[in-house]
């Protein structure tokens, strides 16, 4: 019987999952699906590794499936489904893990506790990554399951990256730059030494650009500086997101237009970033093919704040060796790497243009100073290998931040 690991993702509607074989270190992909519509009307779809279908199931409407009844249905569907496998752990996505959690975690009574604690941090995303924990535990409760966080890669950075110029008794509150996406920039930097030495032992600057969109210097492969801070609305504009403000526009929303907090939140979250600029679509397909020119104006900026933040970052970094492109936009839009590249040409980018209409793995010329690659990211394989690097007793993550002249407090 084959030993495997799933790997959820859960959301506030909805939950991904992936089922990898533990039979081999590689841990290659048996399955992947998602239960969306939890609140709504769920729909389950799931595939096998080539991408054929296997199995739908849609409840109708006015079925509230919720994140219990979601992962109830998915322990059974592995059960029926895979007789032949047999489930040896749980790993988990989640958002934060605060200050202490540096690294991966065998999940325990204590470390629920711990990461519960952590709420008010990640309001909208940590209790939904935890909801799934506590329902695995009432139904399967020998069965190791793993917390792997969102912000563990970025605590090795330096004490200066990661303060605000704040009293530090807010400091010491947690008010802090925490950083996210770290399972996305962990996995590329386990990739970069199979194709580019220098890259990985250099500084390389990884542009993660999706729907969450962010940006982290890394330096001999771990970071020392990225550019969400607090929470996931810092940094580059995204999808929805603002990205950073200025601190004053808070203050002039809820003073002069008398917007609360929730209000705020709702504005610099759910109707900024792509969509609030473009007043199109939070869709950078939809942005590109567009004529309208305040879905041009969107690009632009959006172009333009990754270029304001790779010359940040390569302060960060001292200097840049190579540029990765990763996540949906990274992965599948030229005409944004082009331009990130074009602007780039001062740090010494230069694009091979037949490669990056290609899409191919490095789309900079040979002679380039700085080589540009695209590296489709894979944050659940990052969540397997931890759970069962975890399970096995062996925990490999690199979090320690190389010495940067000059970064100490
Ligand atoms: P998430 O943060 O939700 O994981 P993804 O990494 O899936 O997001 O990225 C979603 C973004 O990728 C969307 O803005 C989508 O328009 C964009 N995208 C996907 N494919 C393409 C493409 N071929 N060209 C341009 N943008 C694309």
């Amino acid at each position: 019987m084959a030993d495997v690991i799933l790997v959820l993702n859960a959301g506030s509607s909805s939950i991904k999952f992936s089922l990898f074989d533990a039979g081999s270190e590689a841990l290659p992909l048996l399955l992947r699906g998602q239960i969306e519509g939890l609140y709504t009307t769920p729909r389950f779809a799931v595939k096998d590794a080539s991408g054929t279908k296997i199995e739908e199931k849609d409840w109708g409407e006015a079925v509230e499936l919720g994140h219990t009844g979601a992962v109830t249905y998915l322990v059974d569907f592995l059960q029926s489904h895979q007789e032949d496998h047999s489930l040896v752990a749980v790993g988990h996505r989640v958002v934060h893990g605060g200050v202490a959690f540096t690294r991966p975690v065998l999940v325990n009574a204590d470390v629920t506790s711990a990461l519960e604690k952590l709420t008010s941090l990640a309001p909208l995303h940590q209790p939904h990554n935890l909801k799934p924990i506590d329902v695995v535990a009432k139904l399967r409760p020998n069965l190791p399951q793993v917390a792997c966080f969102d912000t563990a890669f970025h605590r090795g950075q330096p004490e200066v990256a990661q303060a605000f110029a704040l009293p530090r008794s807010i400091t010491e509150l947690g008010v802090r730059r925490y950083g996210f996406h770290g399972l996305s920039y962990e996995y590329i930097a386990s990739m970069l030494p199979q194709f580019d030495s220098m890259a990985a032992s250099g500084r390389t600057i990884v542009a993660h650009l999706g729907n969450g969109s962010s940006m982290c210097a890394l330096v001999n492969g771990c970071s020392v500086a990225s550019t969400m801070g607090f929470t996931a609305v810092d940094g580059l504009p995204m999808g929805t997101r603002s990205g950073n403000l200025d601190p004053g526009v808070i203050l002039y929303l809820m003073d002069e237009l008398r917007m609360d907090a929730r209000a705020i939140e709702t504005l610099i979250y759910k109707q900024s970033g792509l969509l609030g600029v473009s007043g199109i679509s939070s869709d950078m397909r939809t942005l590109l093919a567009s004529e309208e020119v305040s879905a041009r104006f969107a690009v632009d900026l959006y172009t333009y704040r990754i270029g304001r933040e790779l010359g940040s970052l390569v302060a960060a970094a001292k200097g840049i060796d190579a540029l990765v492109f990763t996540a949906g936009i990274g992965e599948n839009a030229p005409a944004i790497r082009e331009r990130v590249c074009r602007d780039a040409a001062w740090l010494g980018v230069v694009l091979d243009p037949v490669a990056n209409q290609a899409n191919e793995l490095r789309i900079s010329v040979p002679a380039s100073k700085v080589a540009a690659w695209v590296i489709p990211t894979n944050e659940e394989l990052m969540v397997a290998r931890h759970t069962w690097e975890v399970c096995c007793g062996r925990a490999t993550m690199k979090t320690i931040a190389p010495d940067i002249p000059g970064a100490s407090t």
